[in-house]
């Protein structure tokens, strides 16, 4: 990997990226008409798209370009025992305070990091008013019923990880999917957690999409493994465009460790807010198997027929939130720069990241050039995503695309009416070439498969 140049401070900062994801149709605040419940977000059309890429791009990673992993897809509301057995019922809390005068809530232990209700200056209980209950602790999990009765028995819980999902169905697998140690089940889906204070836009809101894959590994090899899954999750983010000096891997402290793990990892991103947590990447041990063993009674071991022998696997887990991993992306991605004296936005997403990769444009819409380009946009849509966009000057059309990180726009011009050939103007460099129209979708489809380094790189 190339060298990465030093950064100092963030380039962008988090009122810059909501702006631009409500402008562009990203991301927009839930219940807006109704003035919004705090922190939950909408994703609109190209934050769907953004999403899904960063998804794919994970899936491609996890069983696209591996054959030891299996994908899964597990129930959000489950077993209330699984909750027993995993320890959230009884661990997976925070510290809560309660400020008698402004009636907000704090986490007791991030009461550096929020303001008091009274005077924003000052931090929770440093204000002559503050009055702070003590801390009690707060369970994350929501709490809900199953069945149209509420007694004891139908309480039930929205998920607050994905991972439990996977421990439980670790036998159907075995069975099922041919595997043995090393091998990993992955999957992708909502999580919930009550979180006491959210914030900082999508990065902790209540409701969130993880992307987490457990993999089951000889106890022997656990420590082995674990450091392979911190390069390999690291080398993700770089490959997909994160600039490594914005990337950092930090070890928890004995202190932070959650009652699970005897080793985590966060791979930490360098957002506007400061270095925060994007991913943890965590040495399970074999607590979750055994915890589930113990509570169903069932045996969640694996026979190695060569030792003539079963055992527990450990377990490595590289846990990712698709909102964060997602942020992290339009963050490093932004951009502004004067062209010749005016103001351009640009996302230099990588382009398999891109929610649409070309825009064909005609030039202007007479002299049979929209007729043109529209048939050029069947041909191109039919090999990459694509958008047609006819309304407004050109350069208006193109500045719109570059804020949502379109890589390629194709312009049909009066050229074009006569020899078949239209501009390929790039995002990043502004360069622009005179290209066939013909199989250009299939050439800029092969684009995507290459290897991408962000111009910001130099
Ligand atoms: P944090 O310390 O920030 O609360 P965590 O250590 O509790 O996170 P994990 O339980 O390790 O998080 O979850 C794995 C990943 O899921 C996190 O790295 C993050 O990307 C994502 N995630 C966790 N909580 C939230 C949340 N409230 N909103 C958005 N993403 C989240």
């Amino acid at each position: 990997m190339a060298e990465a140049p030093e950064t100092t401070a963030p380039e962008v900062t988090l009122e810059e990226v909501v702006a631009l994801c409500k402008r562009r149709g990203f991301i927009f605040p839930s219940s807006e008409i109704y003035g919004g419940i705090g922190s939950t977000y909408d994703y609109g059309h190209y934050g769907v798209l953004l999403r899904n890429n960063v998804k794919n791009e994970w899936w491609r990673a996890m069983i696209g370009e591996r054959d030891d992993i299996v994908a899964i897809d597990s129930a959000i509301l489950q077993h209330p025992r699984v909750w027993e057995a995993s320890g959230h019922l009884e661990g997976f809390t925070d510290p809560l305070v309660d400020c008698r005068t402004c009636k907000l809530r704090f986490r007791a232990d991030k009461l550096e990091e929020a303001q008091c209700g009274r005077k924003p200056s000052k931090h929770p209980g440093e204000f002559a008013e503050c009055d702070l209950t003590d801390a009690r602790e707060f369970n994350l999990m929501f709490e809900t019923q199953v069945g149209p009765v509420k007694d004891q028995g139908s309480t039930a819980y929205l998920r607050p990880e994905t991972a439990q999902g996977i421990f439980i169905n670790f036998k159907n697998v075995l069975q099922f999917a041919r595997k043995k140690p090393p091998f990993g089940i992955a999957q992708i889906g909502k999580s919930f957690r009550n979180e006491i204070t959210t914030g900082n836009f999508v990065f902790r809101t209540r409701e969130f999409e993880q992307m987490e894959m457990e993999y089951f590994v000889p106890p022997d090899e656990a420590e082995q493994w674990h450091r392979y899954w911190m390069d390999e999750r690291m080398r993700w983010y770089t490959e997909l465009g994160i600039r490594p000096a914005n990337l950092t891997l930090r070890p928890h402290g004995p202190e932070e460790l959650s009652h699970y793990s005897s080793a985590t990892s966060d791979i930490e991103y360098l957002f506007p807010m400061g270095w925060s947590e994007l991913e943890g990447v965590a040495n399970r041990g074999d607590f979750d198997l055994t915890q589930h063993a113990r509570m169903s009674g069932e045996k969640l071991e694996y026979f190695d027929p060569d030792r003539g022998e079963a055992y527990i696997p450990h377990v490595i887990e590289p846990a990712a939130g698709v909102d964060r991993a997602m942020l992290s992306f339009i963050v490093d991605a932004y951009e502004t720069e004067e062209i010749e004296g005016r103001k351009r936005t640009v996302l230099r997403l990588h382009p398999r990241l891109a929610p649409v990769k070309a825009a064909v444009l005609p030039l202007v819409s007479r002299d049979g050039m929209p007729e043109r380009a529209r048939e050029l946009y069947a041909d191109v849509r039919a090999q990459v995503p694509a958008e047609y966009d006819e309304g407004g000057s050109i350069g208006k059309r193109y500045r719109r695309q570059d804020e949502i990180g379109t890589p390629w726009g194709i312009t049909v011009d009066g050229q074009t009416m006569e020899d078949g050939t239209v501009t390929l103007r790039d995002r990043d460099s502004l360069g622009q070439e005179r290209v066939p129209a013909d199989g250009l979708g299939e050439r800029l489809a092969a684009r995507l498969g290459e290897p991408w380094r962000t111009p910001k790189l130099g």
